[in-house]
């Protein structure tokens, strides 16, 4: 779908995948405008096809679009182009637990100019492409590194924009968690390092005590983390199980002592690739620990199971999450 100033939406197709042409003057890749989404489209346990939640990508999507000064694709629309491409590729989408048809909707400027300010023309695409369970042989807790030297956000900047640039930013970081030996990096607050922010492409969530005095705890919207929807979908689900769910500040400081004391009992990460993952250890320049015993925790995998089981309509999707596509 495209967008000119003047015409608004318009020419919207359904095209084979091929590549596009580009002018060396396109203002995206000079000036970064550049926004996308990524949601999954699950075969359901009846043979059906559905998407999970697919107008909060929308929404989140007119969110980046306003911050970065690009037009806003109507939600309608948004989730109108969804149906139809998951519907020309249904074939696509796998028949096995935790697999997947990927989508990526995004969008960048089309004009041609050397001038810095907003684009008058846009493109909107979304490519399909059909995804492998993120934990083939099981779920298996990652190791992190707290960066401290580069942060991915800071107030007023990108940070709760999905746009390109806020991933170009963070490589560096990603690389110099991988030289420590870990394999995710987590961002804290541009201010004080200490304030727990996110993880590379996932919230994350802290539990504290356990069983059915479980307290679980994810970072605030600060404004400099981006608002993830399985973070949104976890926080209700959580309710729903009957644990008492906290929004508020963590420091690296409780994290470090609340595994030392036992009352920290486990860690995870959450997002539309992985869903649900275990966090096991944590390097920084404070010193290294570890976060329960190196087994995915109780309280993890219940969430990881109940988010599961409503995507692929195995369990009763009480609050409307699904979208039936086909
Ligand atoms: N944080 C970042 C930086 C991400 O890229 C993602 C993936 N979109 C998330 C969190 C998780 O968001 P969601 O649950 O909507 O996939």
């Amino acid at each position: 779908i495209r967008w000119t100033e003047g015409v608004g939406w318009h020419d919207a197709r359904l095209a084979p995948y091929a590549p596009i042409e580009m002018d060396p003057a396109n203002m995206t890749l000079h000036y970064g405008q550049a926004i996308f989404e990524g949601l999954k489209a699950y075969r359901q346990a009846d043979g059906s096809i559905a998407t999970f939640r697919p107008e909060a990508n929308a929404a989140r999507f007119q969110a980046s679009a306003r911050r970065l000064a690009m037009p806003e694709l109507p939600v309608e629309a948004f989730v109108e182009a969804v149906e139809l491409l998951v519907q020309q590729e249904q074939a696509w989408v796998p028949n096995e637990p935790e697999q997947s048809l990927y989508l990526r909707p995004f969008m960048f400027a089309t004009e041609v100019g050397l001038g810095v300010r907003p684009a008058n023309s846009y493109l909107f695409m979304i490519i399909a492409s059909p995804a492998g369970a993120y934990f083939p042989g099981g779920v298996k807790p990652v190791s992190v590194w707290l960066s401290e030297d580069y942060v991915r956000a800071a107030p007023g900047g990108t940070g709760a924009a999905k746009c390109a640039g806020n991933y170009a930013a963070s490589l560096v970081a990603q690389a110099e968690a991988a030289a420590k030996g870990c394999d995710q990096v987590v961002w804290l607050d541009a201010a004080e390092h200490r304030w727990i922010e996110e993880m590379g492409g996932m919230n994350l969530y802290f539990v504290f005590g356990e069983g059915e005095d479980a307290r679980i705890v994810t970072p605030e919207l600060s404004g400099a983390l981006l608002p993830g929807i399985t973070r949104d979908s976890l926080l209700q689900l959580a309710t729903d199980l009957g644990y008492a769910v906290e929004e508020r500040r963590i420091s690296t400081d409780e994290w470090k002592q609340g595994n030392a004391d036992g009352t920290l009992t486990e860690v995870f990460a959450c997002g539309t690739a992985a869903v649900i993952t275990p966090v096991g250890s944590v390097k920084s320049n404070g010193g290294d620990w570890s976060v329960g015993a190196g087994e995915p925790g109780p309280v993890t995998m219940e969430l990881r199971r109940a988010l599961l089981a409503i995507q692929g309509g195995q369990a009763p999707d009480t609050h409307g999450w699904l979208h039936r596509i086909v």
